[in-house]
């Protein structure tokens, strides 16, 4: 969990492209950028640095 809940909820609603990674919003079927259809979610944990 990061440090803000809100941000937290807004990062879980996001995919990121698997060929450019870009951030998408949630529902897109292709990449806004490169048209890819490879889209993952984006991670809802980021680790923190140890
Ligand atoms: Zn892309």
């Amino acid at each position: 969990m990061g440090k803000f809940p809100e941000a937290d909820a807004r990062i879980a609603q996001v995919n990121v492209c698997r060929k450019c990674k870009t951030r998408n919003t949630r529902g897109v079927e292709k990449c806004r950028k490169c048209g890819s259809a490879y889209l993952r979610p984006k991670r809802r944990e980021i680790r923190a640095k140890k």
